[in-house]
C-alpha cells in the first residue's frame, strides 16, 4: 500500500473536499505503481453511520481498500490515533488530507506523532523519480515551489479543494476494520454541538454554481442582485474581502486567501475586480465569468467570458433569462 487518505463523512455522505483527495491519491498511487505498488486506501473514523455501503463507494473513486474505526468524527486527536497506527502497521509511505481546518489539524498530528515531514497548503502534486513532490505556492502565492521528502511517511495536506473530484466507474472498496485503542488525551475533548458560522445556511464550498459579489455592488443591499441571480441559478452567494471587511456580507462568505476556496461548475464574479487574494480562491472553477465595467479589471485576465458593463443593468436582466428559460 502506498497512499493513505483521509475521508471526512457528515450525515451519511463524505464531503466533496475529501472526495477529491481521494480521487487525487488513487491517480499518484497508479502514476507510482511500479514503486509503490499502485493501489490507495482512505481512512473513516466514526460510528453507526459509516456503513459498509457507504465505505465500499470510496471504491468509485479509486480507493482500493478503506480503513474503517471506531471514533467521534469530526474531532482531530481521535484520527490521529487511527491513522498512525494505520500508517505503520501497513507502511504507508504517504498520507494525504484535502485540507480544511481538520484537515490541516490532523495533518500535524500525524506529522508530529510519527516524526514525519509535512507540507501544507499543497496545490497540486506530481509523481517525480519515484516519489511525490507537493507543489506548494509561497509569498502571497506569487510563486510555487516544489517540496519533496526525505523519509518516511510524507505528510501532503492540500489546499481546500484544490484536488478535482474523479469518479472512475463501479469500483468498490474493501473495507476494513481496524481496533485502535485511543489515547487519553485524544477523547478529552468531546463534540458539544456541530453548527455553521452566522450567514452560512448554503454550504459554498460544496455549491456547484457560485454568484460572487464585489465592490462593485456599491452598497450592501446590492447582495440583493447576486442573491436574486444565485437563486434563479440554484446556488449560493459568495463575497470577497472587501465587501466583508465593510460589513455588507459575512464573512462565512469569503472567498480568497483568508477566506474560503472553492472550485464550482459556474464561478459568477460580479464587481470584482479580480485581486490576486481573491483569485488563490477561485481559479479552479470549471467556468468563470465576470461582470465588470472596467475592461482593463485584471480578473478578466483568467475569465472564460467576460461582459463589460454595469452591473446594476446586467444582472436583474440575467436573472430575469434564467427565471425564463426554467420556465
Ligand atoms: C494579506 C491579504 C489577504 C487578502 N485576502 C483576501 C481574500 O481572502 N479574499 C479577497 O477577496 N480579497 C482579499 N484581500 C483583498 C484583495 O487584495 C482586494 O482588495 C479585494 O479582493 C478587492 O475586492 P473587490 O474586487 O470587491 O473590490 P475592488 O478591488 O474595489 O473592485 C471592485 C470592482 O468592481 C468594478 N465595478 C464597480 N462598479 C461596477 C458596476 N456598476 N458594474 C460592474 N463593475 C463595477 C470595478 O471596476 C472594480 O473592478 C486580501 C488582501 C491582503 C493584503
Amino acid at each position: 500500500m502506498s497512499i493513505l487518505t483521509y475521508a471526512l463523512h457528515y450525515e451519511g455522505e463524505f464531503n466533496k473536499n475529501s472526495l477529491g483527495a481521494v480521487s487525487e491519491g488513487a491517480k499518484l498511487a497508479e502514476e507510482l505503481a511500479e514503486e509503490l505498488g499502485g493501489e490507495a486506501a482512505a481512512v473513516v473514523v466514526g460510528g453507526e453511520d459509516l456503513t459498509d455501503e457507504l465505505c465500499a463507494t470510496l471504491g468509485k473513486y479509486g480507493a482500493a481498500k478503506v480503513y474503517r474505526a471506531k471514533g467521534p468524527e469530526g474531532l482531530a486527536q481521535p484520527v490521529v490515533d487511527v491513522m498512525a497506527k494505520v500508517v505503520q502497521d501497513n507502511g504507508f509511505k504517504y498520507a494525504l488530507f484535502g485540507g480544511g481546518l481538520l484537515g490541516f489539524e490532523i495533518g500535524a498530528g500525524l506529522t508530529a506523532r510519527l516524526g514525519a515531514g509535512v507540507t501544507m497548503e499543497v496545490t497540486s502534486v506530481k509523481a517525480q523519480d519515484g516519489k511525490l513532490v507537493a507543489e506548494r505556492p509561497i509569498l502571497q502565492d506569487s510563486a510555487i515551489v516544489d517540496v519533496g521528502y526525505v523519509g518516511e511517511p510524507g505528510i501532503i495536506i492540500g489546499r481546500l479543494n484544490a484536488f478535482d473530484i474523479a469518479e472512475g466507474g463501479d469500483g468498490t472498496a474493501e473495507v476494513i476494520d481496524v481496533d485502535v485503542a485511543l489515547e487519553d488525551h485524544s477523547t478529552k475533548a468531546v463534540m458539544v454541538q456541530r453548527g455553521e458560522q452566522r450567514g452560512a445556511d448554503v454550504n459554498i464550498e460544496d455549491a456547484d454554481i457560485l454568484v460572487a459579489g464585489g465592490r462593485g455592488l456599491g452598497k450592501p443591499e446590492g447582495f440583493e442582485l447576486a442573491e436574486a441571480l444565485a437563486e434563479a441559478l440554484g446556488g449560493a452567494v459568495a463575497a470577497t474581502r472587501a465587501v466583508v471587511d465593510a460589513g455588507w456580507y459575512p464573512y462565512a462568505a469569503q472567498i480568497g486567501q483568508t477566506g474560503k476556496t472553492v472550485a464550482p461548475k459556474l464561478y459568477l464574479a460580479a464587481g470584482i475586480s479580480g485581486a490576486i487574494q481573491h483569485k488563490v480562491g477561485m481559479q479552479n472553477s470549471e467556468n468563470i465569468v465576470a461582470i465588470n465595467k472596467d475592461p482593463n479589471a485584471p480578473i478578466f485576465e483568467f475569465s472564460d467570458l467576460g461582459i463589460v458593463g454595469d452591473l446594476n443593468k446586467i444582472l436583474p436582466k440575467l436573472t430575469d433569462a434564467v427565471k425564463a428559460k426554467k420556465g
